[in-house]
């Protein structure tokens, strides 16, 4: 018998608590602000913002919205990151991706203050997790953490496998997995018998993008299997990395697709942006 780790619910926890933050930091005479800015017309990246804006809103957080069309160019990008940089109504600044193709993405992290960098993709933050200084972490991997956390699913001394080498996703979910002294392997597209590596896993990640990838012959029993995937199925719907109703029988843990990983990510956005306004009134 499985256990399927319910992503909302312990989303809701943590947008509980951000409220409760947020009210501390107004009371301290600080409103917490996020940047989102949005360049072109890509649908998906519409949607994203607009629920993170509503999460903004939910838990007191101040969003300012900055919708650039699509024929932005890569410096006028950078001139806006400049402005937001030194403007102190926005404790953090995301960029939503992908941007139009003209956009240098990589230039466009960078200049992002890392200090306001809640999405955590800043070298200076990567840097941070790797060295374990205090830093912003990815929201995906580090919700994937508070889930672990909230069920009791303890990483030390475990074989963790991540399938998937993504600087937004693998990469760092790697460096947390050994923060909690996971003993961690990260597969990839080059990766030799998959399936012999992932039947080691008492806690497998799946972050590939190829809809239900992982099978239920490539799964340990007992295992806890974490499906970040956010795939279509031949109908059009959402479904994960993972088939989940063949694998969810031998596992111990189980994510569903929606309502696992996806909530966390959202709900530690929030997280960040507080952090960043709470350092903000530290430094000030
Ligand atoms: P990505 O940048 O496309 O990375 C995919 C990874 O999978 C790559 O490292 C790739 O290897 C590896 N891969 C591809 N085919 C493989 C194979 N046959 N065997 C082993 N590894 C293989 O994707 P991503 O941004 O990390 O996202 C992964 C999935 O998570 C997507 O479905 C995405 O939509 C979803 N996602 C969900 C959330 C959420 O909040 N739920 C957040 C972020 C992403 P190579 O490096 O060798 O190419």
């Amino acid at each position: 018998m499985y256990t399927k780790i319910d992503g909302k619910a312990v989303a809701a926890k943590i947008k509980d608590e951000c409220a409760l933050k947020a009210e501390e930091l107004k009371a301290r005479g600080k409103e917490p602000g996020l940047a989102v800015i949005i360049v072109g017309n890509n649908p998906a990246s519409r949607v994203y913002v607009n629920s993170k804006e509503r999460d903004c809103k939910e838990v007191g957080i101040n969003s300012y919205e900055y919708a650039l069309p699509e024929t932005t160019t890569t410096d006028e990008l950078l001139e806006l990151i400049e402005k937001l940089n030194n403007d102190v109504r926005a404790d953090g600044i995301l960029c939503q991706l992908p941007a139009p193709k003209q956009i240098d993405e990589k230039k466009v992290l960078n200049l992002i203050s890392p200090e306001k960098d809640v999405d955590g993709f800043h070298p200076v933050n990567v840097g941070r997790l790797v060295t374990g200084e205090k830093g912003f972490v990815p929201c995906t991997p580090a919700g994937i953490i508070e889930m672990l956390k909230y069920y009791s699913i303890d990483a030390d001394g475990k074989n963790s496998v991540i399938i998937g080498r993504s600087n937004i996703v693998g990469k760092p979910m790697a460096a947390l997995m050994l923060k909690e002294n996971a003993t961690v392997t990260v597969c990839h597209s080059h990766t030799k018998n998959l399936a012999d590596i992932t039947r080691n896993a008492d806690i497998l990640i799946a972050a590939v993008g190829k809809t239900k990838f992982v099978k239920a012959d490539m799964i340990k029993d007992g295992a806890v299997v974490i499906d970040v995937g956010m795939d279509r199925d031949e109908n059009g719907k959402l479904c994960g990395d993972v088939d989940f109703e063949n694998v969810a029988p031998k596992c111990s843990y189980i994510t569903p697709v929606p309502g696992g990983v996806g909530p966390m990510t959202r709900a530690m956005l929030l997280k960040n942006t507080l952090t960043a306004a709470k350092n903000f009134m530290s430094v000030k």
